[in-house]
Formats: C-alpha cells, sequence, structure tokens
C-alpha cells in the first residue's frame, strides 16, 4: 500500500536544517477513556484529562503566542461539542485545525462506513469552528484501518501523521503526505498517569530527563539534515507548569540551531512540492 518511491533527501527552505512541528493532541478526558475504557475510569481520573481545557490549554496557547510560534491542533469531534470555548481560543489563534477521530475510540476493525461518519461528523464540526475543513489527519490511539490513508485520500486530505516508520516524510502512491512522528518524542510516554489497573504509568521522568532525551534527538536529526521532527503534546500533560517551561526552553533551543517551525499542513505542502520539483526534473 505504501510506495517508499519519493525517498529521501530533502533540503528545507532557506538552508533550515530539520523541519519540526508542534502538534497538540488536545483529547482531554476522552483519552483517558478510550486508553482505559469508559467504565473502569475513576472519577479523579477523568479530572486529570480534564486538567488540559481548565488550565493546560491556556499555557499551552499563551507560549505558543509568546513566541509567535505556528502550531497543529489534533482535534477529535466531540471535544469541539465538549468544550467550545477552548476550541474557539484555538481557532481564534488560527493555528492549523485537523482530524483525530470523533470520540476518540480506537477505531480498529471498524467499518470504512463507521469511519465516513467520523469524518463527516468531525469535518462539519471543524468547518464550523474554523471555517474551512481539516486537512490533516491523526488516528485516535494511533488507530489507522488498512482503508484509512486512501478515505483520507479521497475526502481531499493533504497528509496524515499517525504512522511511525521512518524521521523523514513521504508521499504516498494516493498522493497523500505522511509526516511520520514517534513515541519518544510523545509527552504521553513519560507524563501519562494513571491508578487503573491496565493503563501505563509513566509519570515517572524529570522534565528535565525529558528534554535531554529530546535533545540528543533533536541534534542527531538536525546533523542529518533531511529529517523532521514531530513533537506529539497533550495539553493535560505538557500543560503542568515545570513541563510547559521545559517545553519552551526546548523550543529556543531548536530555534537557535535551525529549526524550521511550522505548522503539519505547511510542511506538508512544501514536501509535495519539492518532490513533484525533483521528480519533473528527473524526467
Ligand atoms: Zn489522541
Amino acid at each position: 500500500m505504501i510506495s517508499l518511491k519519493n525517498g529521501d533527501g530533502i533540503q528545507w527552505p532557506e538552508g533550515k536544517r530539520i523541519a519540526v512541528m508542534l502538534t497538540f493532541d488536545f483529547d482531554a478526558e476522552l483519552l483517558r477513556y478510550s486508553v482505559i475504557g469508559k467504565r473502569k475510569i475513576g472519577f479523579a481520573d477523568v479530572s486529570r484529562g480534564q486538567y488540559g481545557p481548565k488550565e493546560g490549554l491556556k499555557r499551552c496557547l499563551a507560549m505558543l503566542q509568546r513566541h509567535q510560534l505556528p502550531a497543529t491542533f489534533f482535534l477529535p469531534g466531540e471535544i469541539i461539542e465538549k468544550y467550545p470555548e477552548q476550541c474557539r481560543e484555538i481557532a481564534a489563534g488560527k493555528y492549523e485545525i485537523a482530524y483525530h477521530g470523533y470520540d476518540h475510540n480506537n477505531t480498529i476493525g471498524i467499518p470504512e462506513e463507521e469511519e465516513t461518519g467520523n469524518l463527516e461528523k468531525s469535518e462539519g464540526l471543524i468547518q464550523e469552528l474554523s471555517g474551512r475543513k481539516p486537512v490533516g489527519a491523526r488516528g485516535p490511539l494511533d488507530a489507522l484501518q488498512e482503508y484509512s490513508l486512501d478515505l483520507f485520500s479521497r475526502r481531499g486530505y493533504l497528509y496524515d501523521s499517525t504512522l511511525k516508520d521512518c524521521d523523514w516524510p513521504y508521499v504516498l502512491e494516493n498522493g497523500l503526505v505522511e509526516l511520520p512522528t514517534d513515541v519518544a518524542v510523545d509527552d504521553f510516554s513519560y507524563f501519562y498517569f494513571s491508578y487503573a489497573d491496565e493503563a501505563p504509568i509513566n509519570c515517572s521522568y524529570l522534565p528535565d530527563d525529558v528534554y535531554a532525551m529530546w535533545q540528543d534527538a533533536f541534534d542527531e536529526l538536525a546533523a542529518e539534515g533531511d529529517k523532521i521532527m514531530v513533537l506529539k503534546l497533550h495539553p493535560q500533560l505538557i500543560g503542568r507548569v515545570s513541563r510547559i517551561a521545559m517545553l519552551e526552553r526546548f523550543i529556543l533551543y531548536m530555534q537557535q540551531r535551525g529549526a524550521w517551525i511550522a505548522d503539519c499542513e505547511t510542511v506538508a505542502r512544501y514536501v509535495k512540492e519539492f518532490y513533484r520539483v525533483k521528480e519533473s526534473e528527473t524526467k
């Protein structure tokens, strides 16, 4: 299904060394419902997810505004219905808003008609919120079906950012750009906490330890020169004071060392155009 025909070797605009995308999956308590199951999750655990809309999101937006940074917000449709005020703030900041399922449930195994229904509902809500339909998608809980990437392409999407197969962007045969990410640059891997039996408890990391890991990854990828780094963040996790301060320091570090920080749509358009020109030159 996936074609790697475009391979490697992209050059970033203005001699930048790496493309960095700040992506925020704003899924509040829906993340916890989908990881553990709605009936098993305690009232207090729900409130950990609500820290995103009540507190964390404001810090994320304030930090982005302080440094005039672009970002992409992946919003499940149900979050737009549940937290309209917070979502309007995201839209007012002109940040890119992308598809992240409707109810954030794990969609593995659902028929195409059901996922089409999720897309229709969420696209309508995003259109109402921001004035335009999303051009990017990320599966909730990283769930994609065999048909998903073709379905996104048929519905006019420009890119997906769910896969984990490499550190560089590529164009699929159906024209969709893939912007891979990884659990190593996902705050969930370090800061998610729950008392529920089946849930991972990752909260033992110091922000400085995470900073050090991200910095090492950034330095190596930037040195390779044709790579991307898609930071995957959740306002309920990264929005705690010491963590957002760490993220801010890390962003400034990257800016000083040749990072092209852009939203996913901008990078995906650049990638598509770069390979289109490259292909036409080799014909
Ligand atoms: Zn999510």
